[in-house]
Protein backbone atom coordinates (compact mmCIF):
# COMPACT_ATOMS: atom_id res chain seq x y z
CA UNK A 1 0.00 0.00 0.00
CA UNK A 2 1.36 3.36 -0.77
CA UNK A 3 0.03 7.33 -0.58
CA UNK A 4 -0.55 9.48 -3.63
CA UNK A 5 -1.69 13.30 -2.69
CA UNK A 6 -3.29 11.97 0.71
CA UNK A 7 -4.63 9.04 -1.31
CA UNK A 8 -4.44 5.37 -0.16
CA UNK A 9 -3.13 3.36 -3.10
CA UNK A 10 -3.98 -0.44 -3.78
CA UNK A 11 -0.93 -2.91 -2.96
CA UNK A 12 -0.24 -4.16 -6.64
CA UNK A 13 0.08 -8.40 -6.77
CA UNK A 14 0.42 -10.68 -9.39
CA UNK A 15 -2.86 -11.26 -9.86
CA UNK A 16 -4.17 -7.73 -9.34
CA UNK A 17 -1.48 -6.15 -11.73
CA UNK A 18 -3.99 -6.10 -14.79
CA UNK A 19 -7.08 -5.15 -12.83
CA UNK A 20 -4.98 -2.05 -11.21
CA UNK A 21 -2.98 -1.28 -14.08
CA UNK A 22 -4.80 -2.04 -17.77
CA UNK A 23 -6.01 1.68 -17.26
CA UNK A 24 -2.77 3.02 -18.69
CA UNK A 25 -3.97 1.28 -21.79
CA UNK A 26 -8.08 2.71 -21.17
CA UNK A 27 -8.94 -1.51 -20.61
CA UNK A 28 -10.60 -2.94 -17.96
CA UNK A 29 -8.92 -6.48 -17.38
CA UNK A 30 -11.30 -8.68 -15.08
CA UNK A 31 -10.07 -12.43 -14.46
CA UNK A 32 -11.91 -15.08 -16.49
CA UNK A 33 -12.02 -18.78 -15.96
CA UNK A 34 -10.89 -20.75 -19.24
CA UNK A 35 -12.74 -23.93 -18.28
CA UNK A 36 -15.81 -22.63 -17.32
CA UNK A 37 -15.99 -19.18 -18.73
CA UNK A 38 -17.39 -17.67 -15.50
CA UNK A 39 -15.93 -14.03 -14.83
CA UNK A 40 -14.87 -13.15 -11.07
CA UNK A 41 -13.65 -10.73 -9.11
CA UNK A 42 -11.46 -10.10 -6.95
CA UNK A 43 -8.61 -11.67 -8.94
CA UNK A 44 -6.98 -14.85 -7.65
CA UNK A 45 -5.60 -17.72 -8.89
CA UNK A 46 -9.01 -20.30 -9.29
CA UNK A 47 -12.18 -20.34 -10.18
CA UNK A 48 -14.60 -20.55 -7.03
CA UNK A 49 -17.15 -22.25 -9.27
CA UNK A 50 -15.38 -24.91 -11.35
CA UNK A 51 -12.00 -24.66 -9.12
CA UNK A 52 -9.92 -24.54 -12.58
CA UNK A 53 -6.51 -22.66 -12.09
CA UNK A 54 -7.02 -21.99 -16.11
CA UNK A 55 -7.71 -18.16 -15.09
CA UNK A 56 -6.97 -14.70 -16.15
CA UNK A 57 -7.27 -11.70 -17.32
CA UNK A 58 -9.59 -10.74 -20.29
CA UNK A 59 -10.89 -7.72 -21.43
CA UNK A 60 -14.39 -5.97 -20.70
CA UNK A 61 -16.32 -3.33 -22.08
CA UNK A 62 -16.27 -1.73 -19.51
CA UNK A 63 -20.01 -0.80 -19.19
CA UNK A 64 -21.35 -1.45 -15.76
CA UNK A 65 -25.04 -0.65 -13.98
CA UNK A 66 -25.29 0.67 -10.74
CA UNK A 67 -26.87 -2.01 -8.31
CA UNK A 68 -26.33 -0.10 -4.69
CA UNK A 69 -24.06 3.44 -3.29
CA UNK A 70 -24.26 5.63 -0.74
CA UNK A 71 -22.94 9.28 -1.17
CA UNK A 72 -20.92 10.12 1.27
CA UNK A 73 -20.92 13.47 3.00
CA UNK A 74 -18.26 13.23 5.63
CA UNK A 75 -14.50 15.04 4.56
CA UNK A 76 -12.83 11.37 5.46
CA UNK A 77 -9.64 12.22 3.20
CA UNK A 78 -8.04 15.50 1.81
CA UNK A 79 -7.94 14.40 -1.58
CA UNK A 80 -11.95 12.98 -1.63
CA UNK A 81 -13.72 16.29 -0.69
CA UNK A 82 -17.51 15.33 -0.27
CA UNK A 83 -19.91 14.84 -1.13
CA UNK A 84 -19.02 11.53 -3.42
CA UNK A 85 -20.22 8.54 -3.96
CA UNK A 86 -19.30 5.05 -3.32
CA UNK A 87 -21.22 2.24 -5.62
CA UNK A 88 -21.57 -1.24 -6.48
CA UNK A 89 -21.49 -1.80 -9.73
CA UNK A 90 -22.69 -5.00 -12.10
CA UNK A 91 -20.66 -5.37 -14.47
CA UNK A 92 -22.84 -6.04 -18.51
CA UNK A 93 -20.29 -8.91 -19.29
CA UNK A 94 -21.92 -10.69 -15.86
CA UNK A 95 -23.85 -9.14 -13.61
CA UNK A 96 -22.76 -10.84 -10.66
CA UNK A 97 -19.51 -9.27 -11.37
CA UNK A 98 -19.87 -5.98 -9.04
CA UNK A 99 -16.88 -4.25 -8.48
CA UNK A 100 -16.38 -1.51 -5.65
CA UNK A 101 -15.91 1.52 -6.98
CA UNK A 102 -16.48 5.83 -7.08
CA UNK A 103 -18.72 7.71 -9.33
CA UNK A 104 -17.23 10.63 -10.79
CA UNK A 105 -18.90 13.06 -13.66
CA UNK A 106 -22.24 12.58 -11.31
CA UNK A 107 -24.82 15.04 -10.11
CA UNK A 108 -24.84 12.70 -6.31
CA UNK A 109 -29.00 13.73 -6.11
CA UNK A 110 -29.43 12.10 -10.00
CA UNK A 111 -27.60 8.78 -8.83
CA UNK A 112 -30.38 6.17 -8.63
CA UNK A 113 -29.88 1.98 -8.68
CA UNK A 114 -30.04 0.62 -12.54
CA UNK A 115 -27.96 3.72 -13.92
CA UNK A 116 -26.09 2.97 -17.06
CA UNK A 117 -22.32 4.06 -16.01
CA UNK A 118 -18.78 2.98 -17.68
CA UNK A 119 -15.34 2.71 -16.86
CA UNK A 120 -12.63 6.21 -16.36
CA UNK A 121 -9.53 5.88 -15.09
CA UNK A 122 -7.86 7.51 -12.71
CA UNK A 123 -4.43 7.36 -12.78
CA UNK A 124 -2.14 7.68 -9.67
CA UNK A 125 1.16 6.59 -9.42
CA UNK A 126 1.46 3.17 -10.94
CA UNK A 127 -2.21 2.21 -11.03
CA UNK A 128 -4.89 2.99 -12.99
CA UNK A 129 -7.69 3.26 -10.71
CA UNK A 130 -11.33 2.22 -12.22
CA UNK A 131 -14.20 4.60 -11.89
CA UNK A 132 -17.42 5.00 -13.37
CA UNK A 133 -19.41 7.63 -14.72
CA UNK A 134 -23.02 8.21 -16.32
CA UNK A 135 -23.25 7.16 -20.31
CA UNK A 136 -24.04 9.86 -21.85
CA UNK A 137 -24.49 8.79 -25.41
ZN1 LIG B 1 -14.52 -22.02 -13.83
Amino acid sequence: MSTSAGRILPEVTAESRDFWTGGFDNELRIYRCRSCSGWFHPPVGACWRCRSRDVGPEVVSGRATVAAFTVNHHPWFPAFPPPYVIAAVELDEQPDVRLTTCLVDVDVDKVEVGMQVEVVFDEQDDVALPFFRPVTA
